[in-house]
């Protein structure tokens, strides 16, 4: 028999990217706000085809959002500051906007990764005096749209359990958000049955704080939410966990009196197994059988034997076959992909190609047989390939590895060697690697990548940038100087285009939040340095200048958590191949007189797995690749990280393991709150807290460095503090830089002085 077959979500940034360009000119001012939503119903419309056409029984809806879903279901539920002075009854688009972006009088809604991707969400802010209220215009609206095309529709909701364990309380509340779990379930329940009266009768509510390390109070949460909601009537709750097992919450999670749930089986074949044994004869099991957070095809295989295994304990009407997750964290299709080569291209399935594989899983044996034929077939090749194994790379790490010394000599030795070599001053002024990339910089690149301007051309463009960007430098009087990386488009995919292993695709487009997409690089094989990367423009940098200018890498960990990564070997093997290619590097740059280099880990505390117990591990790798990276160089070579995300409590124990002689941080929001944690325990080694907020246009005033390098004094004593911005000056303009970089060298001056 056949299966039922969904999706937990489905790409709504579409497949040439439609609803960034229709933000973009809607935010521009180019089109309006209907023309933007028409752009909407033709995305849903299309997207809900292709799950229809696919042969899904269910198409998801609610999945599509302008800007971010959780926005979306703070503002239904009416969890909306009251400072923004809006109506969320009666939202407009323009006000909608404001909360996502902010305008001239409000800064917007917090922006914070969600769970362990690397989609950011909203992070919707409940006042004490918040009363939530039901909003449904909009999903209501998309239901009967879907249903007007004809389409069986299941709505997608977020649970209230993980809503109000992500929400951040308003100013000086006392409460804690789950506390008001008993008001917000009514509204939930007047959206159910809302939701019924349109005559819908699957709903899918998603949960994935289940496969987090729940509190007591979650867990209790979580029963009285779904006995609750469980209630109404008409309605099947499809309870849905993803991102990972849920193991020691599968008890509680088999308890709730819910129609269905939904497992990630392709993280976890045990939590599937385990539940379809004590799932009973009513209850329906959805299983996450096709990954939703990676791009290779599906070994249709190891899918069918688990269902098969499944069937074991359950009715073939209780099976549903599902995504493991929402398809949003993958591309949209391979299809516009002609640039890759054919054979690589047959091993990838993007979010179109995900749902031809959950329906052939679902159909009878004798028509899957042969898809599972054909698919052994290609993945048999794909293990023949050159390049998957590279025999080279195997030898040199089994060889090389277990000799690395992972210790360079003491911190307190290298300091003196350091200072004698670069004669730095006290509190040396530096920035974190890119200068502004400018129109005119993507125009060439854009040229260049087209054949309009030869290679030739481009390099001397690229080349009077840089020496522009020295000049300015010098001139605003920073001590430690950077070439500005503007051969870079974004710093790992510069990185994947020069290492063998990797492959960049043309559209592979995901969101990151809003209009803001990503195009992470994938890794199909083992991974190897062809040729220096990074060396000709620093040393190019370096002829034009008498300061120190750093070399500067993307370290290991960050190159993994922004590709997607090949799953037929561990991560950790990956990790130590991308660590030695960059040891290379850095041995090279040192070679050729590169004093300074930096290995930025900007993606560090991103990756930080959800379950405790699988921190540690975790960490021990990333430590383990920055180690082999970085632990060659002489002591006088001075290493540099830079990180971005601002909770360093979890990762603290892996910031002194790295032994960088120098951090950058990110710091002025929190007015160096952060360094909190460095001066209780007496950080060692330099650190840079930013001490200007490269997030904005805006140019801060020498008093207000001034202030924040006071503050910085507090905590880390005058010797091992270095000044610089929060991160990366990319996506700033000249004007406000060249400005703000002056302003910098004077606090710092003028603090020198006063010590
Ligand atoms: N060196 C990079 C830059 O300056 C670091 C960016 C980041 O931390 N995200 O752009
Ligand atoms: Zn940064």
């Amino acid at each position: 028999m056949n299966y039922q077959t969904h999706i937990l979500g489905y790409p709504r940034i579409g497949a040439q990217r439609e609803l960034k360009w229709a933000l973009e000119k809607f935010w521009r001012g180019e089109i309006d706000a209907s023309q933007l939503e028409q752009q909407g119903r033709e995305l849903r419309k299309t997207h809900w085809r292709e799950q229809a056409d696919a042969g899904l029984d269910f198409v998801s809806v609610g999945d599509f959002s302008f800007y971010d879903q959780v926005l979306d279901t703070a503002c239904q539920f009416g969890i909306v500051p009251a400072r923004y002075g809006v109506n969320s009854a009666n939202l407009s688009l323009t006000e909608y906007f404001t909360l996502a972006r902010g305008n001239q009088q409000h800064a917007p809604l917090a922006l914070t990764k969600w769970l362990d991707t690397n989609y950011h969400y909203l992070v919707p802010e409940l006042a004490d005096d918040c009363e939530f209220k039901l909003n449904t215009n909009r999903l209501l609206a998309e239901i009967k749209e879907a249903l007007n095309e004809g389409h069986c529709v299941k709505p997608v909701i977020l649970g209230p359990v993980t809503l109000l364990s992500l929400c951040q309380l308003e100013g000086k509340s006392t409460t804690t958000p789950l506390s008001r779990l008993n008001e917000l379930l009514p509204i939930y329940v007047e959206l159910l049955e809302n939701i019924q009266r349109l005559g819908v009768s699957w709903v899918q509510i998603d949960e994935p704080i289940f496969c987090t390390d729940l509190a007591p109070d979650q867990q209790l949460a979580l029963s009285r939410a779904y006995e609750n909601l469980s209630g109404v009537e008409g309605i099947n709750i499809l309870l849905a966990t993803y991102f990972g097992e849920v193991r020691n919450h599968l008890n509680l999670l088999l308890t709730l009196p819910v129609a269905g749930i939904h497992i990630d089986a392709s993280q976890c074949d045990e939590d599937a197994i385990r539940a379809a044994k004590y799932l009973g004869s009513q209850k329906v099991l959805s299983l996450g059988i096709v990954d939703g957070r990676n791009v290779w095809l599906n070994d249709l295989q190891v899918s069918h034997q688990l269902v098969e295994k499944i069937r074991h304990h359950v009715d073939d009407s209780q099976i549903w076959l599902a995504s493991s997750c929402s398809l949003q964290y993958v591309p949209h299709t391979v299809a516009n992909e002609s640039n890759l080569e054919p054979q690589l291209r047959s091993w990838l399935s993007f979010a179109r190609q995900k749902l031809d594989e959950i329906v052939q899983l679902a159909q009878p044996l004798e028509s899957l047989l042969p898809a599972i034929e054909a698919n052994q077939l290609v993945l048999a090749e794909k293990l023949l390939t050159a390049g998957v194994i590279d025999s080279a790379v195997r030898e040199r790490l089994a060889e090389e590895l277990p000799n690395i010394d992972r210790n360079r000599t003491s911190y307190q030795q290298r300091k003196h060697k350091q200072q004698a070599a670069l004669q730095l001053p006290l509190l040396p002024s530096t920035t974190i690697g890119s200068f502004p990339q400018t129109k005119e910089i993507r125009k060439a690149r854009a040229q260049y990548l087209s054949g309009q301007i030869s290679a030739a051309d481009y390099q001397q463009f690229l080349q009077a940038e840089t020496r522009e960007c020295i000049h300015k430098q010098e001139e605003a009087g920073i001590d430690v100087l950077v070439h500005g990386e503007f051969e870079r488009n974004d710093m790992v995919e510069y990185f994947a285009s020069q290492l063998a292993g990797f492959a960049s695709t043309s559209a592979g487009w995901v969101q990151s939040y809003g209009s803001r997409c990503t195009k992470p690089p994938l890794i199909w094989g083992d991974v190897s340095r062809l040729q220096s990367m990074t060396l000709d423009w620093v040393k190019f940098a370096q002829s034009i200048t008498n300061k120190p200018v750093k070399g500067m890498l993307t370290g290991t960990t960050t190159i993994l958590q922004w590709s997607f990564l090949r799953n037929d070997i561990p991560r950790r093997h990956v990790s130590q191949q991308i660590a030695l290619a960059l040891r290379d590097e850095v041995l090279e740059l040192e070679a050729n007189g590169v004093q300074i280099i930096q290995v930025d880990e900007a993606a560090l505390r991103e990756g930080l797995p959800l379950r405790n117990d699988k921190q540690a591990d975790y960490l021990d790798e990333s430590v383990d690749s920055f180690l082999i990276t970085t632990s060659g160089v002489r002591e006088e070579t001075q290493i540099h990280t830079h990180m971005c995300y601002s909770q360093f409590n979890a990762i603290y124990e892996s910031i002194i393991a790295l032994d960088a002689d120098v951090i950058s941080i990110e710091a002025t929001r929190n007015q160096m709150k952060l360094l909190d944690v460095f001066s209780q325990s007496a950080y060692p080694n330099q650190i840079g807290p930013g001490v200007w907020d490269i997030h904005s246009p805006r140019v801060p005033s020498v008093a207000e460095i001034k202030s924040l390098i006071k503050k910085a004094l507090y905590y880390i004593p005058a010797e091992q503090l270095w000044i610089n911005p929060d991160c990366g000056l990319k996506t700033r303009g000249w004007l406000e830089t060249e400005a703000s970089m002056k302003n910098l060298v004077s606090a710092c001056r003028e603090i020198r002085a006063e010590l």
